[in-house]
């Protein structure tokens, strides 16, 4: 998709000459020529970054962002200020008032594009992410960037020329740990050790290739996602395109405006923090929502999604499909017996058992309490059963003996059979089915198993 940038500026000749560079990107543009009216787009959703300039009469660029990352519905759109090479305090004041990025040389197209790419790739990310796991009403963000600090944050800078790169540490010293690499091999051992939150790497190595260490950090598994910013010189538009194409986050020119780096860094040490922490986040929601925490195998939010793919793969190929509803019998004996704890071991031994014995395209699921699922693609009612028999058989030839290895405990489970109906089936009916033969299985003496009525 084309990404919306809307350009906010009280002056029209910047507005049109703004959107023409823009569109000549292919960006789609939006305009807007006063802070109430940019605060109606966005709140309608209706553009992806925010361009503003500072200075505009009644609501300025400062109080149109700090508005914007303060209502919920617009927070998450990025904001770049444009600003001008000479007020570096409007750079600082921007970053305070919640701005994603600057531009301190509006002029330079590579700049802009650059900037404006980065906070899309940011966007597009969590944009993907809230889609695909929508947040109840009241419910914790999956990561909320207005609360994470951009400061000591643990910085390698990579750079063979005292001159700059004291000077970098005499700027990022006092906020940030900073560790300093003359060396481009043992810089890409260091991030792949260590855990930096951002690697500063020179374009003006004297004894190595810069670029070299750049695209080395972006193609190892263990670097790839590490932010990196370039130091290039003033000039050097042919080294930053290189760079900037090889998919290194941003950049400062020298020589340093100290300002600047500061700026660039906090945000870059605090975009890193925000997507950790979003991966974090959507790793454990996966796990949670996809595995029963006892047992380890997939739960019923699994399965019921799961059936549903197989269904319609059996239809479409016409292969057979089955399920076995399985029901550990007198399961409450256990716990009266032996204790909670106790019938939790006798579950958790239950469903490796099952696991070890059916295939990886099978699904395994605990549909809750002690009743176990099996869904099996490629696999008719015949095949079924005597899988069915297979696992009785795996549950009652050994005893289950309790993990402090004292305790022998005999069990036996029922199971009903069903498979897929020659057309119209659904996971419910599946289900169902199986669930009424595991019924009847109960009532002829438990230990068995029954396959539904087709
Ligand atoms: P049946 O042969 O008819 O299936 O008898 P049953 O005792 O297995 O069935 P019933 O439904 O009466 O009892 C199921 C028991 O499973 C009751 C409940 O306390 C126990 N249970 C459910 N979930 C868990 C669990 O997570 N851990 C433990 N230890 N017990 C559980
Ligand atoms: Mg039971
Ligand atoms: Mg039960």
């Amino acid at each position: 998709m084309v990404a919306r940038i809307l350009v906010v500026d009280d002056n029209p000749t910047n507005i049109r000459l703004m959107e023409a560079r823009l569109k000549a990107e292919y960006f789609s543009v939006v305009t807007a020529s006063d802070g109430p009216t940019a605060l109606k787009i966005c709140e309608k959703g209706q553009c992806d970054v925010v361009l503003t300039d500072v200075v505009m009469p009644g609501m300025d660029g400062f109080e149109l962002c700090k508005r914007l990352k303060r209502n919920p519905r617009t927070a998450h759109v990025p904001v770049i200020m444009v600003t001008r090479l000479d007020r570096q305090s409007d750079r600082v004041a921007g970053l305070e008032a919640g701005a994603d990025d600057f531009l301190s040389e509006p002029a330079s197209t590579i700049g802009l594009v650059s900037r404006l790419r980065g906070l899309i790739r940011l966007k597009s990310l969590t944009d993907a992410l809230m889609a695909r796991f929508p947040l109840a009403e009241n419910s914790e963000p999956l990561a909320d960037f207005s609360s994470l600090s951009g400061d000591e944050g643990s910085i390698l800078v990579v750079d063979d020329n005292p001159r700059t790169y004291q000077q970098v540490q005499r700027h990022l010293g006092t906020r940030h740990r900073v560790d300093i690499e003359t060396d481009a091999h043992e810089a890409l051992f260091k991030v792949a050790e260590g855990s930096y939150d951002l690697v500063v790497v020179s374009l003006n190595l004297s004894s190595a290739d810069g670029l070299r260490l750049c695209s080395q950090l972006r193609s190892l598994d263990r670097t790839h996602l590490m932010p990196i910013l370039v130091l290039v010189e003033s000039e050097d538009d042919e080294r930053l395109m290189r760079a900037l194409d090889l998919g290194v986050n941003d950049y400062v020119r020298t020589p340093l405006d100290g300002a600047e780096l500061k700026a660039r860094v906090r945000t870059q040490v605090k975009r890193k923090r925000f997507t950790d922490q979003i991966r974090e986040n959507v790793q454990t929601t996966m796990e949670l929502a996809l595995t029963d925490g006892l047992t380890g195998v997939r739960n019923r939010r699994y399965l019921e999604r799961g059936l549903v793919t197989m269904i319609r793969d059996a239809y479409d190929e016409g292969c057979p499909l089955a399920l076995l509803m399985m029901d550990i019998d007198h399961f409450k004996a256990v716990n009266d017996t032996h204790g909670h704890p106790a019938g939790d071991a006798v579950l958790a031994e239950f469903a490796k058992r099952v696991s070890r014995a059916m295939r990886g395209i099978d699904i395994v699921a605990r549909m809750g309490g002690e009743e176990f699922v099996v869904a099996m693609p490629e696999t008719d009612v015949h095949q079924a059963e005597r899988i069915g028999e297979r696992l009785r058989a795996v549950v009652s030839d050994r005893p289950f003996v309790l993990p402090n290895g004292e305790v022998e405990i005999n069990v036996t489970v029922s199971i009903g059979v069903s498979s897929l109906l020659p057309e119209g089936d659904t996971p419910e009916r599946m289900i169902s089915r199986a669930d009424s033969a595991l019924y009847r299985a109960k009532r002829e003496g438990r230990n068995r198993v029954i396959s539904a009525a087709a």
